[in-house]
């Protein structure tokens, strides 16, 4: 189990499960020849694929392709099922850093086989998470600039205002199927320049306003 205490603020959470979309950014889309797609796409991470900072990566044996994707995190403060967009914001207690890690190769061989592929995307350690900062101390969570860095080596750079689907909808959208819990996450979708770490890889990843995550990979 893995307590936060939000920064700027005096409330404590145990985080709970991590709910993800993926392909949300347009970028990220072309640079895997994916489709738009017309509904969102989302998946779950379970809790016990959350690692903290300075905490390390392991990757699976069986994966020799394990991709990084860095993805503003929002802190789910308040129950939320079936919540509309314009109810959802209020739900939001605080945002972090996430980095979805995927065993692409898994993940392409299990879509090939029209196979779920949550081994993919919820293995252990497969959801680094940086601390949470109040969301009343963010400006505009759409205007976030976020980067990451591999051995010093800038692999993504992007913005959180080139998200398609904003956070009201994924929460919104979440919401009617899966109950959100307070301590529960939302990652967001990742920028283009997802790419492989593999041992010894140092990794670190920033997102203006909210702090920095650094972890390494056993
Ligand atoms: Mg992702």
């Amino acid at each position: 189990m893995h307590h936060v205490q939000l920064e700027g603020s005096q409330e404590n959470y145990i985080l709970g499960k991590v709910v993800c979309i993926g392909r949300n950014y347009f970028d990220h889309i072309a640079e895997l020849g994916n489709e738009v797609p017309d509904q969102p796409v989302l998946f779950i991470k379970p809790s016990t694929s959350i690692i903290c900072n300075g905490d390390k990566i392991r990757i699976p044996q069986s994966s020799f392709d394990c991709h990084h994707e860095l993805e503003l995190a929002v802190l789910i403060g308040k129950q939320a099922s079936k919540v509309t967009e314009a109810e959802a914001m209020a739900c939001v207690a605080g945002y972090g850093i996430g980095i979805d890690l995927t065993l692409r190769d898994i993940q392409s061989r299990q879509k090939e086989k029209g196979l779920p592929w949550e081994i993919a995307k919820g293995f252990d350690t497969s959801c680094p998470l940086s601390n949470f900062v109040a969301a009343g101390k963010i400006g505009d969570p759409h205007s976030l600039r976020m980067r990451l860095e591999v051995n010093g080596e800038i692999r993504q750079d992007g913005m959180t205002s080139l998200m398609m689907r904003k956070i009201p909808e994924i929460i919104a959208e979440a919401s009617q199927f899966f109950t959100l819990l307070p301590g529960d996450v939302v990652l967001t979708g990742t920028p283009q320049g997802v790419g492989a770490i593999k041992s010894g890889d140092v990794i670190r990843a920033e997102i203006e306003q909210i702090g920095e995550l650094n972890l390494s990979v056993a």
